[in-house]
């Protein structure tokens, strides 16, 4: 089977739940390290994603995406702030209904797949594995097992061993494990960042499938441009926040909790830190930024 038949295989759809909405309202993380002092790795991040929006998170490593991704997982829960999920805080669960979340609504594919699988078991068994914690009125409505791994590419592979499976192969199940449960948002940590670029745009194909197929929110962090490229919303994190962000092509800078702007990268590389910048307001939409003359200051 090649990849493109595996994208024109219509295969059988499950009947669409949708996506759900996704806020995140003054959310702050922190890490304990073993040395006893703290990390911030979450400085105040405000986002609404839409229900079936699909979102690229981009940025710097260490500026945070990782953290926000399991926050939004339920997997670990925010030091403060707020975050609802469908309408539902989520930011304050206690384990036991976090574990019910995850197991009805949200899905996570760890960064490298295999975190996200039996290294042991064959493809069938790792997605009926990913199956056991839905509850059964829920799985009676779910996609046959063999069905969904076609549906990834991998009818010819439902009983091989993980071990004996190619990179690429091991991504698309651990997509078709995230999606076993009929997740209402998706979220997948640098999905493609091991993958050569045929493995690379098959999987986000899936991915955009996925979307099409059943509406799920999708929130992806990848360091490729290409991959965000085929995203229509991009939000750049920077330092803990939400610094940037891209709508249909065109790029924004969002305005901080007190009031900050970061200046796009090639204006900052011309401006560099302690420029004197002045700031005037053309009515309420529009306004000038203009760097003061070089020699002030110097006399
Ligand atoms: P990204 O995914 O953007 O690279 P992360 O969310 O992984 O960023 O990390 C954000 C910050 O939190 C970094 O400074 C990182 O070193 C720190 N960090 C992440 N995980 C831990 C952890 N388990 N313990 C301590 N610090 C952590
Ligand atoms: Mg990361």
């Amino acid at each position: 089977m090649t990849h493109s038949d595996i994208l024109l295989d219509e295969g059988p759809s499950r009947p669409g739940t949708g996506g759900v909405e996704v806020r995140c309202s003054g959310v702050v993380h922190l890490y304990r390290t073993f040395a006893g002092h703290d990390v911030v790795a979450l400085r105040g991040v405000d986002l609404t994603i839409a229900p079936g929006e699909r979102v690229a998170f981009l940025g710097p490593s260490g500026c945070g995406k990782s953290t926000l991704l399991t926050l939004l997982g339920g997997i670990q829960r925010p030091s403060a702030g707020q975050i609802f999920v469908d309408g539902i805080e989520i930011s304050r669960m206690n384990e036991r209904r976090l574990t019910g979340v995850r197991s009805r609504l949200v899905s996570t594919m760890l960064q490298g797949a295999t975190r996200n699988l039996l290294p042991y078991a064959t493809s069938r068994q790792n997605v009926t594995f990913a199956r056991l914690g839905a509850p059964a009125a829920v799985r009676r409505e779910l996609l046959a097992v063999p069905d969904l791994l076609g549906l990834v590419g991998l009818a010819d592979q439902i009983d091989q061993v993980v071990g004996t499976l190619s990179g690429g192969q091991r991504q698309r199940l651990a997509l078709a494990c995230a999606i076993a449960t009929g997740p209402r948002l998706l979220l997948a940590d640098e999905p493609t960042s091991a993958l050569g670029h045929e493995d690379r745009d098959l999987l986000v194909r899936l991915l955009h499938r996925v979307g099409d197929e059943f509406g799920t929110t999708i929130v992806v962090v990848t360091h490729s441009s290409e991959v965000a490229a085929t995203f229509p919303r991009t939000v750049t994190m920077r330092d803990g926040r939400v610094g940037a962000e891209g709508r249909s092509g065109s790029a924004y800078v969002v305005v901080g909790e007190d009031g900050t702007l970061h200046l796009p990268d090639d204006i900052a590389a011309q401006w560099p830190q302690g420029t004197l910048v002045q700031i005037e307001a053309a009515g309420t939409d529009r306004v000038t930024l203009t760097r003061a003359e070089a020699t002030q200051g110097e006399a």
